[in-house]
């Protein structure tokens, strides 16, 4: 699934419905937010580490390389999009660095090219670091308290894409839910 152009199309689909309203800052404790909403659901990827006490995301991150391919006897990956071909990858524990190295760089490239032979004329257009928000598992639960709900949907590792529709059904039918109808008890 090409990510920069399903995240696009989805934000537009639900902008359109009225519904849902967007707005882009920066949170810096989930109690505070508890105290402006009764519910509240947090899917902050790398960012829980730095909102929840004890959140078990940790280094090892692991590193990915996007547009290049197989190393350290990782298996590659080509992924065709829309606009581009992704090949990487790789995973290094304990390393967080975002910084793209040209000797992985390389490497990817030349294991791409051997699984792919077409890609060896393909032009670079551009190189990615990222950081796959590892756990020992899915941390999916919610904290409740007199003040209101905290929904905690975190640590996908390397299939947050793939887990997202299923966390958030999840989400909605069982903890929101729940939380309505303990809502809608507690103002009887
Ligand atoms: C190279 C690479 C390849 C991958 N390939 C696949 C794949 O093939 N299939 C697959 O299923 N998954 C894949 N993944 C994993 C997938 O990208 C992640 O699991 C997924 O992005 C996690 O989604 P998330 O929404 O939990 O976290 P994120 O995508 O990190 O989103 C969290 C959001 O919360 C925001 N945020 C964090 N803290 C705060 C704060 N304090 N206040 C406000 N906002 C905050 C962040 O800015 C971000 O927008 C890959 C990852 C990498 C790096």
């Amino acid at each position: 699934m090409d990510q920069s152009k399903y995240l696009e199309w989805l934000t537009k689909k639900l902008s359109q419905t009225n519904r849902v309203r967007f707005e882009e800052r920066k949170v810096i404790s989930l109690q505070e937010e508890r105290s402006k909403f009764c519910i509240v659901i947090n899917w902050t990827g790398l960012g829980a580490a730095a909102l929840v006490p004890n959140a078990n995301l940790y280094p090892p991150w692991i590193t990915s390389y996007y547009n290049f391919g197989p190393i350290n006897g990782h298996p590659g990956y080509i992924i065709p999009n829309v606009d581009s071909v992704v090949v990487g990858g790789t995973c290094e524990e304990n390393n967080a660095s975002l910084a793209v190295e040209r000797k992985t760089t390389f490497e990817i490239l030349e294991c791409a090219k051997i699984l792919f032979p077409s890609l060896v004329d393909a032009p670079v257009m551009a190189e990615w670091v990222g950081l796959r928000p590892a756990s020992d598992s899915i941390q999916l639960e919610c904290d409740e308290s007199r003040k209101g709900f905290i929904i905690h949907c975190f640590g996908h590792g390397g299939a947050g894409v793939t887990l997202a529709m299923g966390c958030a059904e999840d989400i909605v039918n069982q903890y929101v839910a729940s939380a309505i109808i303990k809502l809608r008890d507690r103002k009887l």
